[in-house]
């Protein structure tokens, strides 16, 4: 038996404010569209159907230039419509119908879903509900049904094409959230298959930020030797009977925060963007360095969940400053204090820095897509 795949791309995606079809919003290297339309690229899939708007076909069919046995259909105003217009073009025995914002299908659920096609003429990927869901008027609760028989359908949902096309043909112009709803309006009562929670709808630009963390680590040295009463901490003054020496003011947590936080996003390195020889770096105050890499990181779509901090000095004493040092950083780093944290010691006399000659810092940070 033949398969196909139909891919519903041709929503607004309006409650995801991206201002564009949030299919075409990147999650790694690819879009994703592309991530979603390549879980169906398997042997067992003969065809695979997008149904996009018209106003974003010519971006689809770039993006899917090397996927083999992809066709398109134009999505219509309403799901109803989309969904119609593939089945017109669908050619396989089997059809499996699913969102487009539903990337993170796996290859089982592709796989349970057939199975339950090939056994029982149909296939809806379904969870067992796991919050309260209630009848409502929106103020207050009418009514709670039992939960136990209460289940949040999802896609993809599989059925026999001439069977879900003649479930549709008969619709007319009711509106139907899903496949199975008219399936089971039309044909019969339609079979569940269990599904994976991960198999999330990307719906809201939340749901985006959940899935693309990314982390970045830094780490600076610099030795004392300056002629001054103070070393720059996270762009705090901290008395001390030497300065750290550098091109810049020497703040040697920015700069390991600066490198994290470039490192990050796949950047390249401080000592890249803000070179020791170019005088206009000259005494230059590191928080600003730190501020310009976050402004790139904000330009590459992140902002900053939290950052990590580990300094090693011998000397001068830190404690006293960690709270200003934190609240500095949180400002600099647009954060709450909380997400900042900053972790000072020594190396009990070991080394160059027990050696009192200077001072590294190390610093994580994890970065998170806006
Ligand atoms: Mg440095």
């Amino acid at each position: 038996m033949k398969t196909t795949a139909i891919i519903l791309c041709a929503g607004k995606g309006e409650r995801a404010g991206f201002g564009k079809n949030k299919l075409f919003v990147k999650y790694d290297n690819l879009t994703v569209f592309e991530h979603t339309v390549s879980k169906f690229v398997r042997a067992d899939v003969s065809e695979i159907i997008a149904a996009v708007s018209e106003a974003d076909l010519s971006e689809a069919k770039r993006l899917a230039e090397n996927v083999p046995n992809i066709k398109f259909a134009i999505g219509g105003d309403t799901r109803t419509q989309s969904v119609k217009n593939s089945l017109e073009a669908a050619t396989g025995d089997i059809v499996l119908i699913h969102d487009g914002a539903r990337m993170f299908v796996t290859d089982k659920i592709i796989s349970d879903c057939l199975e339950s096609v090939k056994n029982y003429g149909s296939g809806i990927c379904a969870l067992p509900a796991t919050d309260t869901l209630v009848f409502s008027d929106g103020r207050t609760i009418e009514s709670t049904p039992d939960r136990s028989r209460l289940y949040c359908v999802q896609t993809p949902q599989g059925f026999l094409l001439k069977e879900i096309k003649e479930a549709y043909s008969q619709v007319r112009g009711e509106s139907y959230t899903d496949d199975s709803a008219v399936y089971a309006k039309f044909i019969r009562p339609p079979r569940l298959f269990t599904g994976d929670r991960r198999n999330i709808k990307l719906t809201y630009s939340t749901d985006f930020s959940f899935a693309d963390y990314r982390t970045g680590f830094g780490v600076d040295t610099h030795a004392f030797g300056a002629e001054r009463d103070y070393v720059t901490l996270c762009g705090v003054k901290i008395p001390s009977d030497s300065g750290l020496v550098a091109h810049s003011d020497g703040d040697v947590a920015a700069h390991a925060i600066t490198d994290a936080l470039l490192s990050a996003a796949g950047l390249r390195d401080i000592g890249y963007y803000f070179p020791d020889s170019d005088d206009k770096y000259l005494g230059a105050d590191s928080i600003l360095l730190l501020k310009t890499a976050l402004s790139m990181i904000k330009d590459e779509g992140y902002r900053v969940k939290n950052v990590s901090v580990a300094i090693q000095a011998q000397k001068p004493r830190l404690s006293g400053y960690i709270a200003a040092m934190k609240s500095s950083l949180a400002s600099a780093l647009e954060t709450g204090e909380s997400e900042i944290g900053i972790s000072a010691g020594t190396t009990e006399g070991l080394g160059y820095v027990g050696e009192g000659k200077g001072i590294t810092v190390t610093a994580a940070v994890l970065i998170v897509r806006r």
